[in-house]
């Protein structure tokens, strides 16, 4: 056959789906997620300086040392750990970290477990590279970890387990006490624990990001991936990065090499540089804000949250006291006919389960948060 199906996710992505809709009926966009305001001028600064003094060819394949040295000392800081620069590798975003991550290890038949609801480009990334997913459900309503479930759901044939923390949709986040029960569960096993924390440096209340990387148990069998988009608000720049010990990292960067081979060179001297400059920015305060707003705004409409985001962009929220109808209709809804786009939860349930929750990006300027809520308040 000229084109295989490769993979059984969405022909279209629901964010390709729901940015859209947004755009085609003029409605608020708080789907995809991706700040609707402007990054840092220092940063864009940086990047006219990047090319400026000929910054402009192949970097490194690993990446630029300034950008590997600064991620090494901030999460040497930040959690604790000895990371060297050389456990780095810079990626052309985190989705691209994690397939290749996936490339790496999966053999034709390996199940990789994931944890529902799950971002939408596991599924996909893990049977592209011949593997089964194994989708193993979150409790609910709380989203937390059922251990028995996942201790049941792996054997001989689980490679990998993807986990995300902060998590995308619900916005939970993993405590120490959640690494040590999954180090107690595969370490020593002959199972790749790749972990999503793209969202690390957005969480909220004074909460601690806890990485994979401080488990001590599993330092030998662990990919973290991260990503620039958000921690610097310019998803559009499409650079993230994993982090691995050495003998993992070499056999990423076996593949990755002749994938990508390296990623956009005056982007990485900004980024590298900004974090030279200003160690300490950090994103949780703005973003807290944020989440604060949306909620105290939601209080006021009929959508009930579950629990507050304690990390990421995302709230999820329940209407269901307030309309009866499937959540992707739900949503469909809300877009056309109340003006604001949202993301159902349904799109990252491999069977598409629905609790009846839509995820709202509060990753937006004040006014356009305001701007949503009137609108949906009008259709009350
Ligand atoms: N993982 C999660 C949980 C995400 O929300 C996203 C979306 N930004 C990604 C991975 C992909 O990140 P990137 O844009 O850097 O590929
Ligand atoms: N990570 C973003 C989200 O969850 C979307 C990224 C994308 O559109 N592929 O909304």
């Amino acid at each position: 056959m000229l084109l295989p199906q490769k993979h059984t996710g969405a022909d279209t992505t629901i964010f390709s789906v729901m940015s859209a809709l947004a755009a085609a009926h003029g409605a608020i966009n708080l789907s995809q997620g991706f700040p609707d305001y402007p990054i840092d001028t220092r940063i864009q600064q940086l990047l006219k300086e990047a090319t400026a003094q000929g910054f402009n060819q192949y970097a490194p394949m690993p990446g630029l040392p300034v950008l590997t040295e600064q991620i090494a000392r901030q999460k040497n800081r930040q959690l604790n750990l000895r990371v060297d620069p050389s456990n780095i590798t810079i990626c052309p975003g985190a989705s691209y970290g994690i397939f290749v991550t996936l490339a790496t290890v999966l053999s034709k038949g390996d199940e990789v477990i994931i944890l529902e609801p799950a971002y939408d480009a596991y599924i996909p990334a893990i049977e592209i590279n011949g593997g089964i997913p194994v989708a193993v459900p979150l409790n609910y309503p709380d989203f937390s970890v059922d251990w028995d479930r996942l201790k049941a759901a792996t054997n001989a044939k689980t490679k990998a387990i993807i986990v995300n923390t902060p998590h995308n949709p619900t916005g939970t986040i993993w405590s120490a006490a959640d690494w040590q029960q999954l180090g107690a569960l595969v370490a020593g096993r002959e199972i790749m624990v790749i972990s999503d924390e793209v969202y690390d440096q957005i969480v909220f209340d004074g909460a601690k990001h806890h990485s994979v990387l401080q488990e001590e148990a599993l330092k030998d069998q662990c990919v973290a991936v991260f990503s620039f988009g958000k921690q610097f608000h310019a998803t559009g720049w499409k650079i993230g990065y994993t982090i691995a010990s050495a003998t993992i990292t070499k056999a990423i960067r076996k593949v990755h090499q002749f994938i990508a081979f390296s990623v956009n060179t005056p982007a990485q001297y900004a980024l590298g540089m900004f974090m030279q400059q200003f160690p300490d920015e950090d994103s949780c305060a703005l973003l807290n804000s944020k989440r604060n707003l949306l909620n105290q705004l939601l209080a006021e409409t009929p959508f009930k949250i579950l629990q507050p985001a304690a990390g990421s962009y995302f709230q999820v929220a329940d209407y269901s006291q307030w309309k009866d109808m499937p959540d992707k209709e739900f949503a469909q809804w809300l877009t056309k006919d109340a003006g604001v786009a949202t993301i159902p939860l349904s799109a990252f349930y491999q069977h598409g389960t629905d609790n009846k929750l839509v995820r709202f990006c509060f990753a937006k300027e004040d006014a356009t948060l305001r701007a949503a809520i009137d609108k949906i308040k009008a259709k009350l």
